[in-house]
């Protein structure tokens, strides 16, 4: 493995990132509905030269394929491409015009690093060998998320292994790239639970059933999914975060009551267990007590699993490119990603690149201050192409 050659003009490159990039910022669009930013992404495609190109891929994802002159693997790069419904508080010049909508999470930039590698990229096309395949995603914020559908479309169908990539806004950027072996982010699920009692008179508990009691007794309950059903070098969490019951009145025991939270897991057959034993365990309590029951409960994306042998491959290529110091392995997360639904399919890897505006203190992914380092942008597309590098021989001379 060699390092990129490195000649031409960086600095151009920058400021067409940063171009593309503010574009984006400035016209942000609610997951499922970015139609403006789907023209956008298919017209710089288009541009750049590329012929190859399925739209609604999934319903809004778009497949853009550069076939090499030789042959060799066909590999996939993920950038994906919805905001979030939040009203942007930054100060920046080319803040959202969108009212109530913002890039929020970085996913502007995750486009903007892919589009500049597939203009760089097309450039060399005799050179490739094998296909890389360029895909846009749709809808990563909002359940069920665009990944799992563009999965079951086919369209991916002969790639032999997909990589992606998230900005770190939350941490300072530093040129440093972290990647994270095996489970990286977690299965999020939530629950609600609506537990029917029969209410009266606080003076007559005989002649009702209390919902409350009944919630509270469950609620201690399902903290035994955790610590006696779990095995303890498992990781995995279950919160109940809302109980309501009740309207304020001293004298009345509730009708019903509510109580919600969520599940955080890795391992699908933890996630599994901790599901059946919620309703087991929430039906038998309430019967028990005399009390019907609805559980509403929601799968969320599962876990991100980064196939080690890939993921180690990537770091070797990484550590190649940019240095060992700037290379980190760092714990799982338990935030979710629907990049999830790929790495169960087809053998591949997602790493986070630390893109923190500032020194200190950054915001947190999903705030309205939320703001990337604009540096970033070349990180993330220096990445992919060392990658392409790797995998499919060609050498893209902009950096030096
Ligand atoms: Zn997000
Ligand atoms: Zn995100």
């Amino acid at each position: 493995m060699k390092v990129i050659e490195m000649s031409g003009n960086i600095t151009m490159v920058f400021n067409e990132s940063r171009e593309i990039y503010r574009y984006l910022h400035q016209h942000p669009e609610l997951s499922f509905e970015e139609y403006q930013t789907r023209a956008f992404i298919l017209n710089q495609l288009l541009k750049y030269g590329y012929e190859d190109i399925k739209i609604n891929v999934g319903g809004g994802g778009i497949v853009a394929r550069l076939t090499g002159g030789k042959p060799g693997p066909v590999t996939a790069f993920r950038a994906d491409f919805d905001a979030l419904a939040i009203q942007e508080e930054t100060d920046l010049d080319f803040k959202s015009v969108n009212d109530g909508v913002m890039h929020a999470c970085g996913h502007d930039a995750h486009t903007t690093i892919l589009l500049m590698a597939a203009k760089q990229l097309i450039k060399y096309r005799q050179r490739i060998e094998g296909t890389i395949v360029f895909l846009f995603q749709h809808a990563e914020e909002v359940k069920p998320g665009g990944a799992v559908s563009i999965v079951k479309s086919g369209e991916l169908d002969d790639v032999d292994q997909i990589f992606g990539l998230h900005l770190s806004g939350d941490i300072p950027y530093d040129g440093v790239i972290n990647y994270c072996p095996g489970y990286a982010l977690a299965a999020s699920d939530s629950f609600t639970i609506n537990i029917q009692g029969n209410g009266g008179h606080a003076a007559t508990p005989h002649s009702t059933v209390d919902s409350t009691v009944v919630a509270a007794f469950l609620i201690q309950q399902l903290q035994t999914i955790v610590s006696r059903n779990k095995n303890p070098l498992d990781s995995g969490v279950l919160t109940v975060a809302n109980f309501h019951a009740g309207n304020g009145a001293n004298n009345v025991i509730a009708d019903s009551a509510t109580i919600s939270g969520t599940v955080r897991t890795y391992n699908p057959e933890l996630r599994a267990l901790i599901k059946k034993r919620i309703f087991n365990m929430t039906e038998q309590v309430s019967q028990a007590h005399g009390a019907k029951v609805e559980i509403d409960y929601l799968d969320g994306y599962p876990p991100l699993y980064n196939h080690p042998e890939k993921m180690e491959e990537v770091a070797d290529v990484f550590t190649d490119t940019f240095g060992a110091a700037r290379i980190i392995e760092s714990p799982p997360r338990m935030g979710g990603e629907d990049f999830a639904y790929y790495v169960e399919k087809i053998p591949g890897a997602f790493y986070f690149i630390r893109a923190g505006a500032f020194a200190e203190n950054n915001y947190p992914h999903h705030h309205p201050k939320f703001q990337i380092d604009e540096r970033s942008l070349l990180t993330g597309l220096k990445t992919i192409l060392s990658l392409a590098e790797y995998y499919h021989q060609v050498k893209v001379g902009i950096f030096q």
